[in-house]
């Protein structure tokens, strides 16, 4: 029994969810593989060989990857899919992408933002916006798997000595190509990998007012900035910044709420926080009942007087 990870990285480094995978798979009961298909992504394979726990790296190193297309990594998952019984991704935008082309290809079941691992069949995922959790059996012979990497530590980045096999990449997808991509550059860190992160809700009012009043506090504290839903579909804030069931899903050490009522689907996503402050004026908002510290205030003047005392 062996279970392959599929690595998220940028060709040099790789992403933390990585690590977090890794831990699950460990978790299935075999010897874990890790999948490092890149572009010139020596530098992430030797980053993935060191990773504790991992006993050997293959690589696929082609420029058919370098972009990450789903259709072309998929392909080279299915291709090496045989030798494997567990087939895990970190529930990320990446992974949420690649893992279902996978489970399909392979007519197996996808097991979805698992957070727990009973043994190599049995699986725990949240269902109704995390109200609930659902222990799953999996009856098919492989097992394709998101990982909710919150819900796992992760694998020490060092201490492993794995080998790394490079092997010969499938041919390119004639579905897709890649065009451009526009990202936006910040010295922010990301949200799912961030330790503080200060989010604001629709209280704020206008993306002037979000900027305004959010970023000195992010600044302050080193934070990344998060966001409601109803704060990004009003334009007060960019759809990456999006905290919840449909948004990211985050556990940092420090979740700053203001302005954000509380919805299931908000706390969905950021109620595994290990500290929550929030900031709201209304005493009955669903947000204090999760919340360690609550600031009954309003946060045009909380908010900047918090910034000011620290
Ligand atoms: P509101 O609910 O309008 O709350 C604003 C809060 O600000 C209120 O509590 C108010 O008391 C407080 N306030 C107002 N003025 C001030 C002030 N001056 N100072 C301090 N406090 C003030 N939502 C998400 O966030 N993430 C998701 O991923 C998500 N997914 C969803 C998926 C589905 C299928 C559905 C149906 C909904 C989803 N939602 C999601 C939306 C969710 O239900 C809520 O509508 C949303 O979270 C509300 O955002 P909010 O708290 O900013 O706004």
């Amino acid at each position: 029994m062996t279970a392959l990870v599929i690595a998220e990285h940028d060709n040099s480094s790789l992403k933390g969810a990585t690590l977090n995978t890794v831990t699950a798979a460990l978790a299935c009961g075999g010897d874990v593989h890790v999948l490092v298909a890149g572009h010139e992504a020596g530098a992430a394979a030797e980053a993935a060989a060191r990773i504790a726990g991992v006993a050997k790296v293959i690589c696929a190193d082609s420029e058919i990857f370098g972009h990450g297309l789903a259709e072309n990594v998929a392909a080279q998952v299915v291709a090496l899919a045989g030798g494997y019984s567990h087939i895990l991704f970190p529930a990320t935008a990446s992974g949420k992408n690649i893992a279902p082309r996978v489970a399909a290809v392979l007519d197996a079941g996808q097991i979805s933002e698992v957070t727990k691992i009973h043994g190599a069949d049995t699986f725990e995922r949240p269902i109704y916006a995390g109200n609930a959790i659902a222990t799953v059996q999996s009856l098919t012979e492989k097992n394709v798997i998101t990982v909710r990497t919150t819900g796992f530590d992760p694998a020490a980045a060092s201490g492993g000595s794995a080998i790394v096999e490079q092997i010969a990449p499938v041919p390119a997808s004639s579905k897709s190509t890649f065009v451009s991509a526009e990202l936006v550059k910040s010295d922010r860190p990301e949200l799912t990998a961030a330790k503080i992160i200060v989010s604001g809700g629709r209280a704020l009012g206008s993306s002037e007012k979000f900027i305004e009043v959010m970023t000195p506090l992010a600044d302050k504290l080193g934070a990344a900035i998060g966001a409601s839903r109803a704060a990004v579909d009003a334009g007060y804030a960019a759809n990456d910044l999006q905290v919840g069931q449909t948004g990211k899903i985050v556990a940092p050490q420090l979740y700053i709420a203001a302005g954000i009522s509380g919805a299931i689907q908000h706390l969905a996503g950021m109620k595994d926080s290990k500290v929550i402050v929030a900031i709201n004026k209304d005493p009955e908002a669903p947000i204090f009942s999760v919340a360690d510290y609550g600031l009954e205030a309003d946060l045009f003047t909380a908010v900047p007087a918090l910034v000011e005392a620290l």
